[in-house]
């Protein structure tokens, strides 16, 4: 029930990527010999299926070590240092870092329901504004945000738009040709891919300055030997899109069926906007339980979830996405999250919701 933190490996990923995990075998695809030519095959292979799955060209690939790269990528590489940044309170804490390293940024609040307002950015817009960033699906509530209207309204002020999709690829059909944005990031290991490998895609005609530079790899605009077996389980991946597209209604079910469990429980409230949301994801918090200590309780049942993100795991800070809601620090404290996957079944989702009513009981009455 964690995965938002990342996804279990699939079939297809394992065995593509074992080709390239051959004791022996040559793999550096800048090299011209036979051994180079294939790993490039294979890499090139690999940005043509993602670049299918996104909707783009496959020029406008870069590979990068993962999310967080990218979003660094997209930031640093597409604004100058002076120029001005706008993204939200409630974003991947990678964006968060980037862009508040920027001296000229605006941080964006949002409303009780997670989203932020198509208003209150034209307001941060000013004369100096080159890129937005948003995250289009939130990994710790699951809330999207209306990213063709924001692309709507950037597209008219003649301002950049980048999007984390990391938890919305591989559970929301889109293609970014068809949306008005100009970089978007995905990440192999949240969509049944392995980790350590993500793509930033670009498009055509947005002038990048690479952050890594040195090599010439991936057309200059990132350097670094490119690790293939990485990115050919990526590729493998996202050749499954269709079939986890057609497993999201399934899921969105269990979600719902999860909550019809937990709603019961006294003093649950979820977090987030229910009706524009994630369909794999259920934050809720339990009044007068800590989220860390449900988490502990519930791993001892054999459930795994997790309390705000993984990436703050560990940090007793409330998570900043839930303050930005207006949650108080208790309420934040108390917040646990559900994220389901494809291999999540009804019985297991009525076992969860039977153990997560044994934890909250025990909790309540040891206290
Ligand atoms: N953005 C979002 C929305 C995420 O959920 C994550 C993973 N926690 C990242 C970025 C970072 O991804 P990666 O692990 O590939 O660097």
């Amino acid at each position: 029930m964690d995965h938002n933190a990342t996804t279990p490996l699939a079939m297809e990923v394992y065995n593509a990527m074992q080709d390239w995990l051959i004791p022996g075998r040559v793999q550096n695809a800048s090299s011209v010999h036979m051994e180079g030519r294939a790993a490039r095959d294979t890499v090139e292979e690999s940005r043509e299926s993602v670049a299918q799955a996104l909707g783009g060209k496959t020029r406008e690939i870069i590979f990068t070590s993962g999310a967080t790269e990218a979003n660094h990528l997209a930031i640093y590489g597409a604004t100058e240092a002076d120029e001005h940044v706008i993204t939200t309170a409630v974003e991947h804490p990678s964006v968060l870092a980037a862009v508040e390293a920027r001296a000229d940024h605006s941080i964006l609040p949002v409303g009780v329901d997670g989203r932020v307002s198509v208003a209150s950015l034209a307001d941060a817009l000013t004369e100096k504004t080159r890129l937005v960033s948003i995250l289009w699906g939130n990994n710790e509530t699951g809330v999207l945000q209306d990213i063709e209207a924001i692309g709507r309204l950037c597209r008219e002020r003649n301002v950049l738009l980048h999007v984390d999709a990391v938890q919305v690829f591989g559970r929301l059909p889109f293609r970014v040709a068809d949306l008005p944005i100009d970089m978007i990031t995905v990440s192999g290991h949240k969509m049944y891919g392995p980790q350590g490998v993500g793509a930033l895609w670009v498009r055509t005609g947005v002038s990048l300055v690479p952050t890594l530079s040195g090599g010439h790899q991936e057309r200059g605009r990132r350097a670094g030997t490119e690790n293939v077996a990485a990115i050919a389980g990526f590729g493998a991946a996202c050749e499954r899109l269709p079939a986890l597209l057609s497993e999201q209604e399934r899921i969105a079910q269990l979600r719902d069926r999860l909550w019809g469990g937990l709603a019961a429980v006294d003093g649950i409230q979820r977090n987030g906007c229910a009706d524009a949301a994630l369909p794999n994801t259920l934050n809720v918090s339990f009044s007068g339980v800590e989220g860390e200590a449900m988490l502990m309780g519930l791993d001892l049942a054999g459930v795994s979830v997790s309390s705000g993100s993984a990436c703050t795991a560990g940090s007793l800070e409330p998570s900043h996405v839930l303050m930005a809601m207006g949650l108080s620090g208790q309420h934040a404290r108390g917040a646990v999250r559900f994220s389901l996957g494809t291999q999540n079944t009804a019985e297991e989702v009525d076992e969860v919701i039977s153990r997560v009513l044994d934890v909250v009981e025990r909790m309540r009455r040891a206290a």
